[in-house]
């Protein structure tokens, strides 16, 4: 089994996630007490946030860089970042690195073509709605991307970063998030993607008609099938 390294904590709500869905994974395939084997870096995502907020992208990636570094020097096999909105540094991360990193956007795309989806809605704060290095790896594999409207882009961001990665689950947050999915579906989306990776704390595919692609899933089922190749 290879060893998977994490960069976590963007938010650590969202990390819990992860960890237990890899380990619940690993024992699905191993049986036994077989758990994952994970090194996990948790990053204080105050000073991460506070880089997004104040466009220092650079900044952010030097300091997820180290942290990838030392996961990779530690012996992690390959590296998931835990959060969509950070693969904007992704490049950057990479170059310091002799180890790979399955990205999130990527196994996201394969798991749209297995389900034959040619337009989706992307939910996500609003760096990953609105800018290109994201959406555009959707849309290169000729997979339309749809997004809420302004209003609603700065209220889902806003549930995102003031509610979920605070752990805080409300029935209101649930109403808008589901409000804009149905608008989107209205559009011609033929399912959604949880594009960031607290969403899921949410919103799930019982709540919702449309096909849900959540990210955190789908990354942890992707590093789960590579661990054990
Ligand atoms: N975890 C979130 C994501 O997947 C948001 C936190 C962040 O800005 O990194 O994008």
């Amino acid at each position: 089994m290879k060893t998977i390294g994490l960069l976590g904590g963007m938010s650590w709500e969202s990390t819990i996630t992860y960890y237990q869905q890899i380990n619940k994974l690993i024992n699905q395939e191993l049986g036994g007490l077989h758990s994952a084997k994970i090194l996990l870096a948790s990053i204080d995502f105050e000073v991460i946030e506070t880089c997004q907020k104040n466009n220092e992208w650079e900044k952010s990636g030097e300091i997820l860089a180290e942290y990838a570094q030392s996961l990779e020097q530690a012996g992690a096999d390959f590296l998931l970042i835990c959060t969509n909105t950070m693969h904007k540094v992704a490049p950057q991360i990479q170059q310091v690195l002799s180890i790979p990193i399955i990205h999130i956007a990527d196994a996201t795309v394969a798991a749209l073509q297995a389900r034959s989806i040619h337009k989706v809605a992307l939910l996500g704060t609003s760096y990953t709605m609105t800018q290109d290095f994201y959406k555009q790896r959707i849309i290169d594999q000729g997979i339309d991307v749809l997004i809420p409207n302004a209003s609603d882009i700065r209220v889902v961001n806003r549930i995102i970063f003031d509610e979920l990665c605070h752990g805080v689950i409300k029935e209101s947050g649930k109403a808008t998030f589901l409000r804009v999915i149905q608008e989107l579906a209205q559009q011609g989306a033929e399912g959604v993607i949880l594009g960031c990776t607290e969403i899921g704390l949410l919103i799930q595919q019982s709540d919702v008609a449309l096909p849900v692609f959540d990210t955190t899933l789908i990354h942890a089922e992707v590093a789960v099938a590579r661990a054990l190749s």
